[in-house]
């Protein structure tokens, strides 16, 4: 080499200690590695121990498969893996780990301590090793399985040491990377311990107990299963009802065949299922499992990151969608929901395939097709499903209603019945509706013939829903039109309520309120919402201010969220109200007319339906 000559090759350790950033940032970048390959290994029990948030020590101690002397060797060599063979392989893994790259970087940036041993062996193997070199091998009596630690993470980079943050952020990455493959893992025990105090001991069980171990058991009661299988994919796991929505990002996880993913655009799809249930800005819980073939998953992007490819993103966005959506459905309108969606989700590898005419036309008429079908459109999937009242009140030829023979009495004045002409197919709903039949049962529940059974809907919580919407689209657009009030009602509130009123003066008048103030405390009603009865000003005002204070302890509502809720529920019809068929049907048509008409605003369920499947079940009689 002359002096001019600029190119040197790195020294191995160097080299090593630069491959190694790319996989081991930060002490939980390790810890992810090491639980991984203690899944890998197909450990039952899986202890993870910290001091100082990783910095200092990280150890793994599993009961799984251990490995021969060799092999433990072996191990810390880069690109060592017992994974893969070919590249073949590598569009079926499914193992967590399979670049054979973790060993290798830890060795290089930590001083590692690694016991192993097989079932088959009599003694284990005990390796020391420090910047990439091995210090001490011998054998060792220890239990079947491995004991992994790697002390004093970049004790030789100290750039990269410096780097690291405090023991309090270093362990909240911990903490997300075990729960994730604790998660994932409920079958599987597992402990963490740090700087001597168990933090964490998760007893084997399904996946609902693990993640209220692991979440909190305040989502008791609070989670909806989602459950739907198909050839091309699977989905299981659990959301969280409309009200476990929080302001701030958190309980959010996804895993692809197992492993947890970051997926703007996947989440996207839960929170478009959640739409209108949950204010906008908020963010509902989710624990999914997405399965599909490997094949239709790009392994090829780097091990450690947390994105991934799937080959037809389009489809797992709208089958994500329609399988949340299906789930909220379905804990909102028990007993008897029946979607027919799994039918329609079947469906789905034979929308890739090409299409006979007749498939075609069988498989056009489903909802999801139809979503399907808007080519980069699955955002707008919401809005074809939830056209319920199609559902709900088709009819085919062999499916005709019966007259009931109360018409001909004549004994029940609050109900219509059904005429020929009010079976209607129409997308204009309306007109269906002009002969509903409708009875009213305890001034609270409005009883209707549907096409396979009978609906039941609660008059309140349906009339709340329609206001909701209503309101949400004022608030989107133009304001309520107000009615003036010929004599102006004064209402005196106390310093408190009137403060508070004063800050919601402006978005009221929008709401159609319009108030002004006129006095210490004393304020003028000068016009209410035009399609509300003028003359009970003052209760109402009143009301809806109690209202909106229930609402205040709710963060993650805006202030206008809240006016609207509050507003909502003011003006909703109430239980025990005893309703004109008139009324009933007006609740009827426009409650099956909001996109959400299945819940409340505050999530319990609108209606019931009761299929001729279940009752027949109760009366014994299938
Ligand atoms: P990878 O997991 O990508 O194969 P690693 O560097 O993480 O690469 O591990 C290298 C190899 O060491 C693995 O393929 C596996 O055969 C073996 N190994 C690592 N950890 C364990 C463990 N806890 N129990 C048994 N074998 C292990
Ligand atoms: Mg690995």
């Amino acid at each position: 080499m002359t002096v001019t000559d600029k190119i040197l090759l790195l020294p191995d350790h160097i080299a090593n200690q630069i491959a190694a950033g790319e996989v081991i940032q930060r002490p939980a970048s390790a810890v992810k590695e090491l639980l991984e390959n203690a899944v890998d290994a197909g450990a039952s029990s899986i202890q993870l121990i910290v001091a100082d948030a990783g910095k200092s020590l990280i150890q793994v101690i599993d009961n799984g498969a251990g490995m021969s002397e060799t092999d433990a060797r072996m191990s810390f060599e880069r690109h060592a893996t017992s994974k893969i063979r070919s590249i073949e392989d590598l569009f079926h893994i499914r193992t967590m780990g399979f670049r054979g790259e973790a060993l290798a970087s830890i060795a290089a940036v930590a001083q590692v301590e690694l016991k192993t041993k097989r079932a088959e062996d009599e003694a284990g193997t005990y390796i020391e090793i420090e910047n990439s070199v091995v210090k001490r091998q011998e054998p060792v009596a220890i239990p079947d399985g491995t004991n992994i630690s790697m002390k004093n993470l970049f004790f030789n980079v100290p750039a990269r040491r410096s780097f690291l943050k405090s023991n309090a952020a270093e362990m909240r990455h911990i903490v997300d990377e075990f729960t994730r493959v604790a998660l994932s893992y409920p079958h599987i025990f597992f402990s963490l311990t740090a700087n001597g105090q168990q933090l964490f001991h998760l007893d084997k069980g399904n996946l609902k107990q693990r993640l209220l171990q692991l979440l909190g058991n305040s989502y008791n009661s609070k989670l909806v299963q989602v459950k739907e299988e198909t050839d091309y994919m699977n989905i299981h796991g659990f959301a969280g009802k409309p009200e476990t929505a929080k302001k701030t990002r958190g309980d959010q996880y996804f895993f692809v065949n197992n492993r947890f993913i970051k997926s703007p655009y996947l989440n996207h799809a839960v929170m478009n299922a959640y739409q209108q249930m949950i204010p906008a800005d908020s963010y509902p819980m989710y624990v999914l499992f997405i399965d599909l073939d490997p094949a239709q998953v790009d392994v090829n992007v780097h091990p450690t990151k947390q994105e991934i490819k799937f080959e037809d993103e389009k489809i797992i966005y709208a089958f994500l969608q329609a399988a949340v959506k299906h789930a909220l459905a379905q804990f909102s309108i028990s007993p008897t929901l029946d979607f027919d969606l799994d039918a329609s989700i079947q469906q789905l590898p034979s929308i890739q395939q090409p299409f006979t005419k007749q498939k075609e036309e069988a498989a056009s008429s489903t909802r999801i097709f139809q979503g399907f079908t808007k080519k980069n459109q699955a955002h707008f999937i919401e809005k074809e499903e939830l056209k319920h009242w199609r559902d709900f009140f088709e009819t085919t030829e062999n499916q005709k209603p019966e007259k009931p023979a109360a018409e001909e009495t004549g004994q029940k004045p609050e109900s219509v019945f059904y005429t020929e002409s009010s079976i209607q197919t129409s997308d204009t709903n309306l007109q269906a509706s002009t002969d509903l039949p409708v009875t009213q049962l305890l001034n609270t529940y409005i009883l209707l013939p549907s096409a396979g059974g009978f609906l039941l809907i609660h008059q309140q919580a349906a009339h709340e829903r329609i206001i909701y919407e209503r309101l949400t689209e004022a608030a989107k657009g133009k304001s309520v039109a107000a009615q003036r009030s010929m004599f102006p009602v004064t209402i005196e509130l106390s310093p408190a309520d009137a403060t508070l009123l004063e800050e919601l003066l402006p978005d009221l008048s929008s709401f159609g309120y319009l108030i002004e103030t006129f006095g210490k405390n004393t304020y003028v009603v000068q016009g209410t919402p035009a399609d509300t009865e003028p003359g009970n000003e003052k209760k109402i005002i009143e009301s809806m201010l109690e209202q909106f204070k229930h609402f205040s302890s709710e963060l993650k509502f805006s202030k206008r969220e809240k006016i609207i809720r509050s507003l909502a529920w003011q003006q909703a019809v109430k239980a025990g109200t005893l309703l004109s068929a008139k009324e009933m049907k007006a609740i009827v048509e426009e409650l099956f007319q909001c996109s959400t008409p299945n819940i409340s605003p505050n999530g319990s369920p609108t209606y019931l339906e009761f299929k001729k499947d279940y009752l027949e079940k109760l009366f014994r009689t299938s």
